[in-house]
Formats: C-alpha cells, structure tokens, sequence
C-alpha cells in the first residue's frame, strides 16, 4: 500500500497561469480507487519550520503580502490565501518524506519548489519543500543524511544554495535545459551553478534520448549511493517530456517511465526509502502532463509490487 498525499487547499488560486495548478487534482482523481494506493490529506509545516530554511523577511513577506515585490518574487499573485496553501503543499513533502521512513516509499502530489532560495522565490516556487522537509527531519533527529534526485527539467538552484550550508544535505540535479538562456527562466537570479562536495549538477544535452539519459542517471545515483543518506526525496519533473514547450530533450512517455523505474530499482536495491513529487510539466494538453505523473505510479507498481 502506497501513502499518497493530498489536499484540495494545496493550490492558491493564481489565475490562469502557465503553471497547471490543475494537475494536482487530476493526478489524484487518476490515483484514486486504486487498491494500492491510500490519499490522505497532511498537515501544514509550521513557521518554526520555515524559518530555519528561509529569512524571517522573507516568510514575513509571504504571509502578509508587504513588501509585495518580495511576496511576489517567484512571479505568483500573491493572495492571502498563498502563505496557507505552500505551508501545506510543503507539508505535504514533508508527510511523505516521514511516510517513507515507515514504509520505504511515499509520495505527495506537490511539487519541491528547488528554485526557491533563502530569501526570495523564483520561478513559481515559494518556499524550497524539499530543503524545508530535509532541515525538519535532520533538526528532529528523524533523518539524518538526507539526499535530493531531482530530475525536473530545470537546474535546482535553490536546493544547491541552501544544501551548501548543510553539509548532511546532497541535491543532485540532472537538468535538460540550456538553463541561463531558458526564456521563462531568465528572471531567476540565483546563480549557484558551481557544484559542489554535497550538490551536483548533470546536464542532458538537447536531444537526449532514453539511453543518454539512463546513463547520465547511472553517473548520479552512485554518488548518491556513496552519501549514505537515510532518505532519498525524488523529484519527477514531467517537463523532461518531449511536447513540453520548454523542453529539448527526446524523451516520451515511455522514456519518463524507464527514468521512474530506474530510480526506484535504485531506492529498492540500496534499501534507501524513497518520497517522490511531481514538480513541473507545462504541456499545452494536461493530460499528458498528468500521463508523465500517472507513470512513476506504474513505475513505482513494478519495482515494488
Ligand atoms: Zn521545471
């Protein structure tokens, strides 16, 4: 049985935006019923929790709205309805990561947020949910080495930032996009390109093909191995995917699924729990987006069923 979890309140409401909100949703319509599968609703983190990650100017600016070039600065409305909703989509990751640690795997149906840095939000993320769950379980003893995958189809550069001053962390992130000159992203600032002992980056080359990637994956999940960490959290981006407007690779469905099943083969094989999200995915037609994300259940189903 896989805890899945999910909340209606996860999405603020931002308009029509080019980040499908929607897809949460309708990957939980599509998981729900199965009999593997339990969705169940988490619990918000707590300020005590962000603000170890994240400035007390910055959480401030989040849940009141002023300064509003701050509150807005990972180029969402804001709304007062924003600082209530990331609190639980980042408590979402953060359910999932503790459910894993029971069971070997879990998942939530959020995204990590990895452009989010200390004292601002890029790119549609608010608050970094992948660096927030990490410093949560390392502070409370519950993890102590924890390890990020992130395999959206963007550069994670505010995961590098904050893993670099927690030396217990390791964020790998193996992007597809020639990222300082993506469009949509030119507006990110925080260049931490340089890797370092606990992050790495892997670039796919445009074009890259099942076979590439799987190779470019088996370069990383050593390293990760050799970390040693209690906890792997996941991020199975599904803009990696060919139609995605942002993306240059030549990877289908069928591709994103292999990328799933290796990672979980990886997580099974070193007896490393393992709690995926969804991250990005930018489809003109949702449904293939949501496809990508119904894939790394059917991934999931084989490795470990
Ligand atoms: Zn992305």
């Amino acid at each position: 049985m896989l805890t899945v979890f999910h909340h209606p309140d996860f999405a603020a409401p931002i308009g029509d935006h080019i980040m499908p909100m929607r897809k949460f949703v309708l990957v939980a319509d599509a998981v729900r019923g199965k009999a593997d599968v339990m969705l169940v609703e988490p619990a918000p983190v707590t300020e005590a929790d962000l603000l170890r990650v994240h400035t007390p100017e910055y959480v401030a600016a989040i849940r009141t709205g002023e300064p509003r070039a701050l509150a807005e600065s990972q180029k969402f409305p804001w709304s007062p309805q924003l600082y209530p909703s990331v609190c639980l989509t980042n408590g979402g990751c953060l359910a999932a990561a503790r459910q894993a640690l029971r069971d070997g795997a879990s998942a939530a149906l959020v995204s990590g947020f990895h452009h989010a840095c200390a004292d601002q939000g890029e790119g549609f993320c608010t608050f970094n949910g992948l660096v927030v769950t990490a410093d949560t379980l390392n502070f409370s003893g519950e993890a102590a080495r924890v390890a990020v995958l992130d395999m959206d189809l963007h550069y994670g550069n505010g995961t590098a930032q904050l893993a670099a001053s927690r030396p217990w962390m390791f964020a790998a992130s193996i992007y597809g996009n020639d990222y300082w000159a993506n469009v949509s992203y030119r507006d990110v600032t925080v260049r931490h390109h340089e890797d370092g002992e606990n992050h790495r980056s892997h670039a796919l080359p445009a074009g890259c093909d099942r076979a590439t990637m799987l190779r470019i994956l088996d370069d990383a999940l050593p390293e990760i191995a050799a970390w040693k960490p209690d906890l792997l959290l996941y991020q199975a981006g599904a803009d990696p995917y060919h139609e995605d407007p942002f993306s240059p690779l030549a990877l289908d469905h069928d591709d994103l699924r292999a990328r799933d099943w290796r990672v979980f083969e990886f997580a099974r094989q070193e007896r490393i729990p393992i709690a995926w999200l969804l991250a990005g995915g930018y489809t003109k037609d949702i449904s293939k987006i949501v496809r990508v994300h119904v894939g790394t259940f059917e991934a999931w189903r084989s490795v470990w069923a």
